[in-house]
């Protein structure tokens, strides 16, 4: 299940190092290597999925996993309470969407203002 060559298929396998927000038997959140904002990781599937442009109903409960879990992460991450602060949720998928990791990812990013990027 795992693609070959993929950089975050290597972190989920321990072949390459992480820091670590959270894992379970579905789903691995770790800092991006280069954050956008005072808060930004990704949320990603342990199954490698290239994009979020493959989803069917078989992965509802994964990404329903991730989708309910960002907010929690978030505030523990150092995120400020809605509503004043929040976070930001983006997934890239392919190259209009600017992809550049082809394992489906979920960044996570928030903060107190201003942010390097977004
Ligand atoms: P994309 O443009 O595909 O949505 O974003 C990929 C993200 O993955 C980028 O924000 C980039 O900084 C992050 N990234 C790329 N390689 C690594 C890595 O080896 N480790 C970590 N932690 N993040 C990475
Ligand atoms: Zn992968």
């Amino acid at each position: 299940m795992s693609g070959e060559n993929c950089i975050f298929c290597k972190i989920v396998a321990g072949q390459l190092p992480a820091k670590k927000v959270y894992e379970d038997d579905d789903i691995l959140a770790f800092h991006d290597i280069n954050p956008w904002a005072p808060v930004h990781f990704l949320m990603i599937p342990k199954a490698h999925i290239p994009s979020m442009a493959q989803l069917d109903e078989s992965h509802q409960a994964v990404m329903g996993k991730i989708m309910t879990l960002a907010p929690s992460l978030a505030l523990e991450q150092g995120c400020r309470p809605y509503p004043e602060g929040g976070f930001r949720v983006m997934v890239n998928t392919g190259e209009d969407g600017r992809q550049e990791v082809p394992h489906l990812h979920v960044h996570v990013m928030g903060g107190p203002r201003p942010w390097a990027k977004g």
